[in-house]
């Protein structure tokens, strides 16, 4: 089957590689000149399935309304007059509800548990490379109250699966020695040894190296301009060259890869995709002499921040603000990330290398990523993984092959068009 892949970033090259690697013909669009130059550039590196439990839960509209207006929240809304903004801000609510919550955390949970195993597969099958380390992650509370939820939401995870065990502040400094310059503000914390890290953006080099070993055929430099339809089906998808040539590609099985940007191609074709930009920060350092980096990835969940051992270089990334498609860099909430990560491990690394990027989350209301195929039948979806797409891209782009090769997917999961099950925010 010929297979157009619309979107080179994680999500788009994990998924050309699973279906290269099945034999089909794949082909991939992406405006870039590489993989993987946009939100997963340069991302916190967790592979979290213990970071399944979603944005949207009962405590969050509290939260939401208190850090209205505070620069350094970390996660700001920026009320802006975008019915986009207000729709996506209306399903987030209803997305709080603790029914919809516990369902929510399940899903993603099953897809990241599997996605994670997934990954491990392929890295035993190919050797793929990412400046990866498979020490864990670690969880840390510096307030009491918050602890005390994120063991209750725990319980909810161990429950399906997700092997997260909870920790003192001294066994917590127990699993990260580094931890010990800042022992004293730990109210506890929660390890995931099963958890990993990496560069997402190595990783995707990699894969897609791998993938065109196998035929794939990647074309850089080219925009995707409309996606074409005739009755049921997609005729064609016309595209932009560098150039400024256009043309129209045709295939078998069209996949909506491209992130924040996939509901500019599905609403003029009215299928709805509520995905919308969750802007995030991070902040990038060489460690250099420095013995204070962490080795295992921390979350910091106060700040919502995460931070991460890639090789030499230290990781911090975090923070979201819903501003639209708006890729501005915030100095203030750049230089937070550094502050924090000073207080945290005061000799992590060398302030002065700091490399700031920002990119766009593609997040739906619920935090479950939308897979599977949409009212056209050779229209695919894999996009809206918000907070977790590297930690979501390998079972993601598994699960999308067996779907469009007519097998079930090995995961629990309410793909989109399949046993008629459809999330709610679709
Ligand atoms: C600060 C931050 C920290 C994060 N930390 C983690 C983490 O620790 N763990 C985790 O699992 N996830 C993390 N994430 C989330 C993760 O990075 C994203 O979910 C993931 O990168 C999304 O991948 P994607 O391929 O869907 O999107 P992208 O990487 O944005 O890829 C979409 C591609 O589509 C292309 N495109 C868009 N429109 C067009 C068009 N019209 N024509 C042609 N091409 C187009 C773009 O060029 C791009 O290459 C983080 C995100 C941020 C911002």
């Amino acid at each position: 089957m010929r297979v157009l892949v619309l979107g080179g970033g994680v999500i788009g090259v994990t998924a050309a590689w699973y279906l290269a690697a099945d034999g089909h013909e794949v082909t991939l669009v992406d405006r870039q000149p590489g993989a993987a130059l946009e939100t997963s550039y340069a991302n916190g590196g967790q592979i979290s399935a213990s970071y399944a439990e979603p944005w949207a839960n009962p405590e969050a509209p509290l939260k939401v309304l208190k850090w209205l207006g505070k620069e350094d929240a970390p996660l700001l809304f920026r009320l802006r007059a975008d019915w986009r903004q207000w729709r996506w801000g209306a399903q987030f609510l209803l997305e709080c509800l603790p029914a919809r919550t516990r369902h929510n955390t399940i899903q993603c949970l099953n897809l990241a548990l599997y996605s994670r195993d997934c990954l491990k597969a392929l890295r035993a099958a190919t050797g793929i490379a990412y400046d990866e380390l498979d020490r864990g992650i670690l969880q840390i509370y510096t307030d009491a109250k918050e602890f005390e939820h994120g063991v209750a939401a725990a319980a909810l995870m161990r429950e399906y699966g997700c092997d997260r065990v909870v920790r003192d502040a001294g066994e917590c400094v127990a699993i990260e020695p580094a931890l010990g310059a800042c022992r004293d503000r730990i109210a506890g914390g929660i390890y995931t040894a099963t958890d990993e890290s990496g560069d997402a953006r190595m990783f995707a080099v990699g894969l897609a190296a791998l993938a065109a070993s196998r035929g794939a055929t990647f074309r850089w430099d080219t925009a995707v301009e409309a996606i074409e339809t005739a009755g049921d089906a997609v005729s064609g998808v016309r595209v932009r060259a560098a150039g400024g040539a256009t043309e129209t590609l045709t295939a078998d099985s069209v996949v909506v890869a491209l992130g924040s940007y996939s509901p500019f191609l599905l609403a003029p074709i009215g299928v709805p995709c509520n995905v919308y930009p969750a802007k995030g920060y991070s902040v990038t350092m060489d460690i250099g002499a420095h013995r204070g980096a962490p080795t295992v990835s921390i979350t910091d969940l106060a700040w919502k921040i995460v931070l991460t051992r890639l090789g030499s270089r230290l990781r911090v990334a975090g923070t979201a603000e819903l501003n639209g498609w708006n890729t501005e860099m915030n100095e203030l909430r750049c230089r937070s990330l550094v502050r924090r990560t000073f207080e945290l491990f005061p000799d992590a690394a060398e302030r002065e290398s700091a490399q700031f990027w920002t990119g766009l989350r593609p997040a739906t209301p619920s935090n479950v990523p939308l897979v599977g195929r949409t009212r056209y039948r050779n229209l695919w979806l894999d996009t809206g993984h918000g907070t977790l797409g590297w930690t979501m891209a390998c079972g993601s782009g598994r699960a999308l092959a067996d779907l469009i090769a007519g097998r079930a997917p090995e995961v629990e999961f309410a793909f989109l068009g399949h046993r008629g099950a459809t999330p709610l925010h679709a």
